[in-house]
Protein backbone atom coordinates (compact mmCIF):
# COMPACT_ATOMS: atom_id res chain seq x y z
CA UNK A 1 0.00 0.00 0.00
CA UNK A 2 1.28 3.51 -1.00
CA UNK A 3 1.01 6.61 1.76
CA UNK A 4 1.08 9.77 1.21
CA UNK A 5 3.93 11.94 2.02
CA UNK A 6 3.78 15.04 4.62
CA UNK A 7 6.80 17.47 4.67
CA UNK A 8 6.78 20.25 7.52
CA UNK A 9 9.31 23.18 7.02
CA UNK A 10 8.79 26.17 9.31
CA UNK A 11 11.93 28.68 10.05
CA UNK A 12 14.12 28.47 12.87
CA UNK A 13 12.95 29.75 16.41
CA UNK A 14 9.13 28.86 14.94
CA UNK A 15 8.74 25.55 17.49
CA UNK A 16 8.37 23.31 14.72
CA UNK A 17 10.56 21.12 16.55
CA UNK A 18 8.12 21.39 19.37
CA UNK A 19 4.97 20.98 17.40
CA UNK A 20 6.08 17.36 15.78
CA UNK A 21 7.52 16.11 19.06
CA UNK A 22 4.23 16.77 20.59
CA UNK A 23 2.17 15.07 17.28
CA UNK A 24 4.38 12.36 16.97
CA UNK A 25 3.83 11.60 20.89
CA UNK A 26 0.34 11.72 20.01
CA UNK A 27 0.34 9.56 16.68
CA UNK A 28 3.24 6.92 17.87
CA UNK A 29 1.78 5.27 13.95
CA UNK A 30 3.61 8.13 12.47
CA UNK A 31 7.93 8.25 11.83
CA UNK A 32 10.10 10.90 11.02
CA UNK A 33 12.46 10.65 8.23
CA UNK A 34 15.88 10.47 8.89
CA UNK A 35 18.04 12.72 7.32
CA UNK A 36 22.19 13.04 5.88
CA UNK A 37 23.52 16.14 7.09
CA UNK A 38 27.05 16.99 6.85
CA UNK A 39 26.93 19.18 9.86
CA UNK A 40 28.70 17.65 13.46
CA UNK A 41 26.27 15.54 16.59
CA UNK A 42 24.86 18.27 19.15
CA UNK A 43 25.65 16.83 22.28
CA UNK A 44 23.23 13.76 22.40
CA UNK A 45 22.83 13.69 19.11
CA UNK A 46 23.53 9.74 17.76
CA UNK A 47 24.33 8.35 13.99
CA UNK A 48 21.31 6.58 12.10
CA UNK A 49 19.22 8.34 15.09
CA UNK A 50 18.71 12.12 14.66
CA UNK A 51 20.61 12.15 11.49
CA UNK A 52 22.84 9.91 8.96
CA UNK A 53 26.11 12.21 9.95
CA UNK A 54 28.72 12.52 6.85
CA UNK A 55 31.68 14.23 5.22
CA UNK A 56 30.59 16.82 2.62
CA UNK A 57 33.22 14.71 0.34
CA UNK A 58 30.50 11.68 1.27
CA UNK A 59 27.49 13.55 0.45
CA UNK A 60 28.64 15.16 -2.59
CA UNK A 61 29.48 11.22 -4.04
CA UNK A 62 25.55 11.22 -3.04
CA UNK A 63 24.60 13.98 -5.13
CA UNK A 64 26.81 12.92 -8.30
CA UNK A 65 24.96 9.36 -7.81
CA UNK A 66 21.66 11.25 -7.64
CA UNK A 67 20.70 9.42 -4.07
CA UNK A 68 19.41 11.97 -3.03
CA UNK A 69 15.41 13.03 -3.35
CA UNK A 70 16.38 16.49 -2.28
CA UNK A 71 18.78 18.14 -0.45
CA UNK A 72 19.78 21.65 0.53
CA UNK A 73 22.32 23.60 1.89
CA UNK A 74 21.27 25.22 5.01
CA UNK A 75 23.76 27.43 7.08
CA UNK A 76 27.49 26.62 5.44
CA UNK A 77 25.81 22.68 6.20
CA UNK A 78 24.66 20.26 3.37
CA UNK A 79 21.44 18.22 4.68
CA UNK A 80 19.39 15.41 2.73
CA UNK A 81 17.07 13.26 2.10
CA UNK A 82 18.06 9.60 0.64
CA UNK A 83 15.52 8.35 -2.33
CA UNK A 84 16.03 4.81 -1.59
CA UNK A 85 15.24 5.21 2.66
CA UNK A 86 11.75 7.15 1.55
CA UNK A 87 10.59 4.69 -0.91
CA UNK A 88 11.29 1.86 1.44
CA UNK A 89 9.02 3.06 4.06
CA UNK A 90 6.06 4.19 1.84
CA UNK A 91 6.44 0.76 0.43
CA UNK A 92 6.08 -0.84 3.69
CA UNK A 93 3.19 1.38 4.44
CA UNK A 94 4.41 3.86 6.90
CA UNK A 95 3.37 7.10 7.45
CA UNK A 96 6.08 9.25 7.54
CA UNK A 97 6.83 12.90 7.64
CA UNK A 98 10.14 14.43 6.80
CA UNK A 99 11.26 17.77 8.33
CA UNK A 100 13.33 20.13 6.26
CA UNK A 101 13.45 23.66 5.00
CA UNK A 102 11.52 25.19 2.58
CA UNK A 103 13.75 25.22 -0.40
CA UNK A 104 13.85 20.81 0.02
CA UNK A 105 10.45 21.12 0.53
CA UNK A 106 9.49 22.64 -3.31
CA UNK A 107 12.00 19.70 -4.53
CA UNK A 108 10.06 17.35 -3.34
CA UNK A 109 6.45 18.62 -4.43
CA UNK A 110 8.38 18.84 -8.29
CA UNK A 111 9.46 15.09 -8.03
CA UNK A 112 6.10 13.85 -5.56
CA UNK A 113 3.42 16.00 -6.64
CA UNK A 114 0.64 14.09 -4.46
CA UNK A 115 3.67 15.43 -1.17
CA UNK A 116 1.53 17.73 1.49
CA UNK A 117 3.92 20.67 2.07
CA UNK A 118 3.12 22.10 5.57
CA UNK A 119 4.59 25.63 6.48
CA UNK A 120 4.99 25.80 10.14
CA UNK A 121 5.10 30.14 10.69
CA UNK A 122 5.21 32.59 13.81
CA UNK A 123 2.07 34.71 14.41
CA UNK A 124 4.48 37.60 12.93
CA UNK A 125 7.36 38.60 11.51
CA UNK A 126 7.66 41.34 13.82
CA UNK A 127 7.13 38.64 17.11
CA UNK A 128 9.89 36.46 15.77
CA UNK A 129 11.94 39.14 15.71
CA UNK A 130 11.26 40.07 19.29
CA UNK A 131 12.23 36.83 20.36
CA UNK A 132 15.16 36.73 18.52
CA UNK A 133 16.49 39.75 20.02
CA UNK A 134 14.96 39.04 23.64
CA UNK A 135 16.87 35.97 23.72
CA UNK A 136 20.49 38.60 23.51
CA UNK A 137 22.50 35.31 21.89
CA UNK A 138 22.83 36.76 18.33
CA UNK A 139 24.17 39.71 17.26
CA UNK A 140 22.51 42.54 14.76
CA UNK A 141 23.96 41.33 11.83
CA UNK A 142 23.44 37.78 13.29
CA UNK A 143 19.63 38.74 13.67
CA UNK A 144 19.29 40.53 9.98
CA UNK A 145 20.54 36.91 8.36
CA UNK A 146 17.92 35.00 10.14
CA UNK A 147 15.49 37.70 10.03
CA UNK A 148 16.02 37.60 5.62
CA UNK A 149 16.00 33.81 5.41
CA UNK A 150 13.10 34.04 6.93
CA UNK A 151 11.40 36.32 4.70
CA UNK A 152 12.94 34.01 2.02
CA UNK A 153 11.28 31.28 3.75
CA UNK A 154 7.80 33.11 4.07
CA UNK A 155 8.21 33.35 0.27
CA UNK A 156 8.56 30.19 -0.81
CA UNK A 157 5.83 28.99 1.40
CA UNK A 158 3.81 30.64 -0.78
CA UNK A 159 3.74 27.34 -2.93
CA UNK A 160 2.83 25.32 0.17
CA UNK A 161 -0.77 23.22 0.23
CA UNK A 162 -0.99 24.29 3.84
CA UNK A 163 -0.16 26.74 6.68
CA UNK A 164 -0.11 26.78 10.59
CA UNK A 165 0.10 29.34 12.68
CA UNK A 166 2.06 28.53 15.83
CA UNK A 167 0.90 31.07 18.21
CA UNK A 168 -0.54 27.74 21.00
CA UNK A 169 1.11 24.72 21.16
CA UNK A 170 -2.12 22.51 21.62
CA UNK A 171 -3.73 24.35 18.92
CA UNK A 172 -0.98 24.05 16.05
CA UNK A 173 -0.95 20.85 17.25
CA UNK A 174 -4.62 19.56 16.98
CA UNK A 175 -4.36 21.48 13.18
CA UNK A 176 -1.49 19.69 11.89
CA UNK A 177 -3.50 16.36 12.68
CA UNK A 178 -6.55 17.44 11.60
CA UNK A 179 -4.96 18.47 8.26
CA UNK A 180 -2.96 14.51 8.62
CA UNK A 181 -6.25 12.88 8.56
CA UNK A 182 -8.04 15.15 5.81
CA UNK A 183 -5.57 14.63 3.61
CA UNK A 184 -5.47 10.23 4.61
CA UNK A 185 -8.90 10.54 3.80
P1 LIG B 1 19.51 21.53 12.22
O1 LIG B 1 20.94 21.71 11.89
O2 LIG B 1 19.03 22.58 13.19
O3 LIG B 1 19.19 20.12 12.69
O4 LIG B 1 18.66 21.75 10.89
C1 LIG B 1 18.80 22.92 10.16
C2 LIG B 1 17.74 22.98 9.06
O5 LIG B 1 17.92 21.91 8.13
C3 LIG B 1 16.30 22.85 9.57
O6 LIG B 1 15.50 23.85 8.91
C4 LIG B 1 15.89 21.47 9.13
O7 LIG B 1 14.48 21.40 8.89
C5 LIG B 1 16.65 21.33 7.84
N1 LIG B 1 16.84 19.94 7.43
C6 LIG B 1 17.03 18.84 8.20
N2 LIG B 1 17.14 17.75 7.44
C7 LIG B 1 16.99 18.15 6.15
C8 LIG B 1 16.98 17.47 4.88
O8 LIG B 1 17.12 16.26 4.76
N3 LIG B 1 16.83 18.25 3.78
C9 LIG B 1 16.66 19.60 3.83
N4 LIG B 1 16.47 20.24 2.69
N5 LIG B 1 16.66 20.28 5.00
C10 LIG B 1 16.82 19.56 6.14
Amino acid sequence: MNKKLFVVSGSSGVGKGTVLKAFLSKNPDFMLSISCTTRSPREGEVDGVNYFFMTKDDFKDCIDKDKFLEWAEFAGNFYGTKRKFINKCLEEGKDIILEIDTQGALQVKTQMPEAVLIFICPPSLEDLEKRLRGRHTEDEETIRKRLNIVKEEIDRAKNFDYKIVNDDLQRAVSELEEIIAGEQG
